[in-house]
């Protein structure tokens, strides 16, 4: 089964490949169509946001398609910067400044007020409309300061307590074991078979009645 992945990012098509490495879907980049439109992410949640990447990808390209949506949710900050985490200290900013700002907004915070977790929400969705999500969640801690020059985006920040390391000090294989996206793409593997059967049993329907 031929599935769209909604972006473009390589580093995300390659986690998304190795794990679903053994089911009988076929992982085919954003690249192979290049007439697809730019989808803005200006849902007000993660899974708005991915449902409208997925939804827009399987209407243009005819296939399933999937797409996600992540971020940090920071507890003192009652969940920000969540859906803005890419775009936290301003539109352009970088990781440096958008880990910055975060520290900033932590100063003064004892190690038991700096919990915080990234999430990872995922869309599946068909070309006749069929669609679901799943998500997930990897809990830890927002340093005191950066630590470690692996990943990317708040991963110098975010301390995973089982093994005392930031997710920049860990190697990306750790990291794919326990990290969100992982969690979240573990869900759509058990969600996978019945969705892809469903919308089989739905394009048979319309066959006959056609
Ligand atoms: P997106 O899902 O690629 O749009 O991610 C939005 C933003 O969330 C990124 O620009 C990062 O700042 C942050 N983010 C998402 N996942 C991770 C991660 O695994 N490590 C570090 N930052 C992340």
């Amino acid at each position: 089964m031929k599935i769209v992945l909604a972006t473009k990012n390589r580093n995300k098509l390659r986690e998304f490949t190795q794990m679903l490495t053994g089911t009988d879907v076929c992982l085919v980049s954003l690249d192979r169509f290049p007439d697809c439109p730019e989808v803005l992410e200006d849902g007000s949640s993660f899974a708005e946001n991915a449902l409208k990447k997925a939804g827009t990808i399987a209407a243009h390209t005819g296939h399933i398609s999937i797409a996600d949506d992540s971020g940090i949710e920071v507890d003192a900050l009652e969940g920000r910067p969540g859906i803005y985490s890419a775009r936290y200290a301003g539109p352009e900013a970088d990781d440096l400044q958008n880990n910055t700002k975060l520290l900033g907004e932590l100063e003064g915070h004892p190690a038991e007020k700096r919990g915080a977790q990234f999430r990872c929400v995922i869309a599946l969705a068909a070309p006749d409309g069929t669609h679901q999500v799943v998500e997930g969640v990897c809990r830890g801690v927002i340093a005191d300061a950066p630590r470690g020059s692996n990943g990317f985006g708040y991963d110098p920040l975010f301390l995973d307590e089982t093994s005392g390391r930031t997710f920049a000090e860990m190697g990306s294989e750790y990291k794919n074991r326990i990290s969100h996206r992982f969690q979240a793409i573990r869900e759509l593997q058990k969600v996978l078979p019945e969705f892809l059967e469903k919308v089989n049993n739905q394009s048979l329907n319309v066959k006959r009645k056609g």
